[in-house]
């Protein structure tokens, strides 16, 4: 079901021009009150008044993820706080996370945007909704929760308590449609084995996964072992959570809510537009957001668009899924986390920068984290029990920091290899999904 008819289907001509429009609003907005972006564009020599097309996009500069963290907490904001009425971050990292304001206005797009997705998986007002994402800092449960509700769907904002528990509640509650990241999906499914609960026992239908990449085979793994049809999604928190980009019933692609978002794809190393449907480091500008609008954000996500219209009928353009990265990140258990904030809890309850290796693997549907780090040459035999000590305390700041569970192993020195010319391999990730 198309959930804004007259946005979604609205000729591309039209389309263009809405963004144009709101692209103009947006860089006036930023350049008057984000001091990040007048620096940026006086700096790169843009007017504004200059940009009348999407093909004007590339004279504006990029922002980055670096110049995120550097605006920490609220330099970015392009409104006053008493306009913000709710606030989300990134996950818990060892250095600063991102954090993102919404305004009232911004909260109805958003739920707007991600009732359209749950309608074009075929939610409606007779589903019951159990969003099993995190309901805290990160955007996701409050992210769908909001559009399920506008949906009209009786909403069980189930979190991400225990599969047990989530199984029980799909059963009694009698879900239909089922909200989580697909490695929570596969975990439940598992989890169902072990309490001898066949899917024909629940009533769900419909599944949106998303928050971490995922394949094609996990995704008829989930349909199979849990008997629904299987939805990817896109969004990311900076830009404004879910809701950004989503698969119609025809699941060949994401449709991207262009009346809000500009998407483009560049080469991630020229920073250059590929050429049609080529693939490429997703970017995007907000075009409506008025609390965090961002200017052509380098998502590190590499996908590519789809330029052939789509059956369903939508207008908006659609991506591929997101078929990797342009840097190291990891998602991990619904968490996204760089190597280096385990790097640097490393270097703290260390000392100097250990050599360490972490390995992702998947037992029972759940992701495992096995940091394996060096024991410094110095260290001998009878002082294991201070390396033992010592994996307490890395475990532990794991958990506090990053809010993931990591099992921390030592290794004999010298066990990984040392840089050579070539960047060393610090991640092996043997889940199947990526
Ligand atoms: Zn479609």
């Amino acid at each position: 079901m198309i959930f804004d008819k007259k946005a979604e289907t609205m000729p591309r001509k039209e389309l263009e021009q809405v963004q144009i429009e709101r692209l103009q609003t947006t860089l006036n907005r930023v350049y008057r009150n984000v001091a990040f972006y007048k620096k940026s564009f006086d700096s790169h020599g843009v007017n504004i008044e200059s940009i009348k097309s999407r093909e004007d996009l590339p004279n504006l500069p990029f922002t980055t993820r670096a110049d995120l963290l550097a605006a920490y907490p609220y330099d970015m904001f392009a409104v006053p706080l008493r306009d913000i009425v709710r606030i989300h971050s990134t996950s818990g990292t060892a250095g600063k996370p991102l954090v993102v304001g919404y305004t009232k206005n911004d909260l109805k797009n958003w739920t707007a945007c991600t009732a359209r997705l749950l309608a074009a998986s075929g939610i409606t007002e007779h589903d019951v909704v159990q969003i099993a994402f995190h309901y805290d800092l990160f955007t996701g449960g409050f992210g769908f929760h909001q559009g399920a509700e506008l949906i009209g769907a009786s909403v069980i904002p189930a979190s991400t308590t225990l599969a047990e528990k989530q199984i029980t509640i799909m059963k009694d509650y009698k879900t239909t449609a089922l909200l989580c990241t697909p490695g929570f999906a596969l975990h439940i499914a598992q989890e169902m084995d072990a309490m001898k609960i066949h899917p024909e026992q629940l009533s769900l239908k419909t599944g949106i996964f998303g928050a971490e990449p995922w394949s094609n085979s996990m995704r008829r793994q989930i349909e199979t072992r849990l008997h629904c049809t299987a939805h990817d999604s896109y969004g990311l928190t900076e830009i404004m959570g879910p809701g950004v980009a989503g698969e119609c019933e025809e699941r060949a692609g994401l449709h991207v809510n262009e009346d809000h978002f500009i998407v483009e794809v560049v080469d991630p190393a020229t920073g250059k537009w590929v050429g049609e449907d080529g693939q490429g480091e997703l970017v995007f500008t907000t075009i409506t957001k008025e609390g965090f609008p961002l200017i052509r954000y380098r998502t590190g996500d590499i996908a590519s668009l789809i330029s052939e219209p789509c059956s369903c009928g939508r207008t908006f353009t659609r991506i591929t899924r997101v078929t990797g990265r342009t840097d190291d990140l990891i998602f991990f258990d619904g968490q996204k986390i760089f190597p280096s904030e385990i790097e640097q809890i490393l270097l703290d309850v260390e000392g100097t920068a250990p050599h360490y290796q972490i390995v992702l693997s998947r037992e029972n549907g759940k992701d495992i984290m096995d940091v394996r780090v060096e024991a410094g040459e110095s260290f001998e035999i009878d002082k294991l029990g201070k390396l033992e000590a010592m994996r307490d305390t890395l475990v532990e700041r794991i958990q506090q920091e990053l809010e993931i569970s990591a099992q921390v192993h030592f290794v004999e020195p010298r066990t990984f290899e040392r840089a050579t010319k070539d960047k060393i391999r610090r991640v092996i990730d043997k889940r199947e999904s990526v």
